[in-house]
């Protein structure tokens, strides 16, 4: 992500993901995007944020997308490019309605819905293939930190994925620090994403867009993002309200 002119200094661009999951309803979404389009001045220049709602209502936040002000995502996309695959959309689908991007193997697919990684890489390619730019999402569980398998689970869930990608952004989201209110420290986190870094550069992503997920509220967020090696973040919980994810966006002005 390149730089933006702040106050008497260069800022980096910062990268803000909303996450809803499988949450809100038409009237939600409706109130939040009024919000959203009604505070699009206050959206600094440092940030880019996407916004990820449940699929049925990509559409009614279209309209944030079309001010300018925001991107949106697809939170999971088909492997498969089109066909008799009942109940999937595909990166084309999102890509149709409006999405610029789409997260990959979030920690609650690859649990719930035991999602390989071949159908990980299989979806990162046809996100590309789509125009989309992925957000792959990784991250160890408890049990794999106590056992000093961190790094070990890392560089299996990040093998081959940037054989292709031209921009690629990856969410590092401790499986455990998911909607626990639990967090690794800001200096756990910059070692982690310098490691991950090395070895997405090590494939041929010389620049990938390094995010944290866990946890993230208003009131921790300037932790993780004054981190230079921390290029945004990924917010479920506190996305689902506008006036705390607005406050996280914010929370390196001044
Ligand atoms: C997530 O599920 O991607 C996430 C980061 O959730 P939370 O912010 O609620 O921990």
């Amino acid at each position: 992500m390149g730089n933006v002119e702040g106050k008497g200094s260069l800022r980096r661009r910062k990268l803000f993901v909303a996450n809803w999951k499988m949450n809100g309803t038409t009237s939600f979404a409706e109130a939040y995007a009024t919000f959203f389009l009604t505070h699009r001045s206050s959206v600094p220049p440092y940030a880019e944020v996407v916004f990820c709602p449940p699929t049925l209502y990509i559409s009614t936040l279209r309209g944030i997308a079309e001010s300018g002000c925001a991107f949106l995502g697809v939170q999971n996309v088909a492997t498969e490019k089109q066909g008799a695959f009942t109940g999937e959309v595909s990166a084309m689908m999102a890509a149709e309605s409006g999405c610029q991007y789409g997260i990959v193997g979030h920690s609650e697919r690859r649990r719930f819905y035991q999602e390989s990684e071949s159908d990980i890489r299989a979806k990162i390619l046809r996100l590309e293939e789509a125009g989309l730019i992925p957000i792959l999402c990784v991250g160890e569980t408890e049990e794999q930190r106590a056992a000093g398998q961190m790094r070990e689970v890392l560089a299996q869930q990040l093998k081959d994925v940037a054989s292709s990608a031209s921009r690629l952004v990856v969410a590092y989201e401790p499986i455990w620090a998911i909607g626990t209110g639990k967090t690794p420290t800001p200096a756990e986190i910059g070692q982690t994403h310098q490691e991950m870094r090395a070895l997405l550069q090590a494939q041929g992503c010389s620049t990938p867009t390094l995010l944290y997920g866990g946890s993230v509220t208003a009131a921790n967020a300037r932790d993780f993002l004054v981190l230079d090696e921390v290029d945004g973040v990924l917010v479920g919980g506190a996305s689902l309200q506008e006036t705390e994810f607005l406050a996280i966006i914010r929370c390196l002005e001044g």
